[in-house]
């Protein structure tokens, strides 16, 4: 186990899905079609939600929902600056401007208040997308009044957020749309992959469509016995649909979520019971109401710790385990300064966030032990600062 260490991430595969991806391979059907259609009966009744759409990835799910609002081209939308840079790129790509907020130190998230002065400083804001960063349930409600954002024009990221609730509510219907992911590294794992939930009938077609160039009818009710070679194109799409053999993986996956949410609370409180003795360390926080989906564990390195972040990685990686950084402020990247709205006082809590956060591993194949070497590695760190400098100088 330490020779091999323990890596930041590993996906989780249940093992039917390969029979099921050997059932798909052999049916004659291999894009989008039964397999897809079966995903997004499942996945909608899983998160509570009327209708859910398959697409290619969350990033497509993000540019296809805010297409779908149908906002005059260069309007703005609200975005936290600590969240993954493809996010904001849909946002340019949907024709929009990127607003960008800055987070609560606290939570990571945006808050009111960071919302609200986003929105002053761009002059208002005409849409926003929420994330429920690591899996920690954002306010959505609160966030788009503070906005000043209508709740139809708001869309969720919830990459993070599959398993999470905002109080009473399942993340998945509390928005107009809601855009999950099934990256590798993702809660539920499929390797690419993303899904839009909504209530809203027409949005749900009119995904279906713009997932595939537009097209007035699919592919597969189109070769159906029966079907029509004919379809029209009305208005721009995307090549953004899923396989019927992803899907099928995405079925069998489904249904070991609650067991793999069990998990994944299960090491974060352990990860919770150790560290917190651990002065300079501050760990992530349990909401109050709501539920977490522990998408990440991120832990904030203060300068009491004796240590700094950077330093602390260093000294994991040397023995054998992996971490991350989520997420690097996107203001900080030059396609974002040149593309995107901020304020000119800059962006202070993501900026002293970033130097301090890092996410330790976390997934449902993660043992006790695993854990237990994390968390020895982390209190070992910060008793021998100078560790790996030294083992540096006597290996060169
Ligand atoms: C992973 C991730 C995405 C993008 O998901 P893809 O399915 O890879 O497009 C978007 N937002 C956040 C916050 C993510 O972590």
């Amino acid at each position: 186990m330490s020779s091999s260490g323990v890596p930041f991430s590993r996906p989780v595969v249940a093992p039917e899905a390969t029979q099921a991806v050997d059932r798909v391979l052999r049916s004659g059907w291999l894009t989008t079609g039964p397999e897809c259609a079966a995903f997004e009966n499942e996945f909608a009744s899983w998160v509570g939600a009327e209708h859910a759409v398959t697409v290619s990835s969350c990033t497509a799910a993000l540019e296809l929902s805010l297409r779908a609002l149908h906002l005059p081209e260069g309007s703005r939308v609200l975005t936290p600056t600590v969240t993954f840079c493809g996010a904001v790129e849909a946002i340019v790509h949907a024709g929009l401007v990127p607003v960008l907020a800055d987070v609560d130190v606290e939570t990571g998230q945006v808050s009111p208040h960071t919302c609200a002065a986003a929105a002053h400083t761009a002059g208002g804001v005409d849409a926003m997308v929420v994330l429920h960063f690591a899996g920690l349930p954002a306010p959505v409600v609160e966030l788009a009044a503070a906005a000043g954002v209508p709740m139809s024009r708001v869309v969720e990221d919830a990459a993070h957020g599959l398993g999470t609730w905002v109080g009473d509510h399942q993340v998945g219907r509390i928005s107009r749309a809601t855009c999950f992911s099934f990256y590798a590294t993702k809660n539920l794992p499929i390797g690419e992959g993303g899904m839009v939930t909504t209530d809203d009938g027409h949005l749900a077609t009119w995904l279906r469509s713009t997932r595939m160039h537009g097209m007035s009818q699919d592919a597969w009710k189109r070769y159906l016995p029966g079907g029509s070679w004919e379809y029209s194109v009305r208005e721009q799409g995307l090549k953004g649909n899923l396989s019927d053999v992803q899907a099928a993986i995405g079925r069998v996956q489904l249904r070991h979520m609650h067991a793999w949410q069990r998990r994944r609370r299960a090491i974060a409180e352990r990860y919770t019971a150790a560290l917190s003795h651990i002065p300079g360390l501050q760990l992530p926080q349990e909401p109050t109401t709501g539920r977490h989906a522990w998408h990440l564990y991120t832990v904030r390195v203060k300068p009491t710790f004796g240590i700094s972040r950077d330093e602390l990685i260093d000294h994991l990686c040397a023995r054998g385990i992996g971490t991350s950084v989520h997420f690097i402020p996107v203001h900080h990247m030059p396609r974002f300064r040149q593309v995107a709205l901020f304020s000119a006082r800059g962006l202070p809590n993501a900026d002293v966030l970033f130097r301090e956060l890092v996410s330790l591993p976390l997934y449902p194949a993660l043992t006790d032990d695993h854990v237990d070497l994390v968390v020895d590695a982390i209190d070992h760190a910060r008793h021998h600062r100078h560790a790996v400098t030294i083992s540096q100088e006597v290996s060169s």
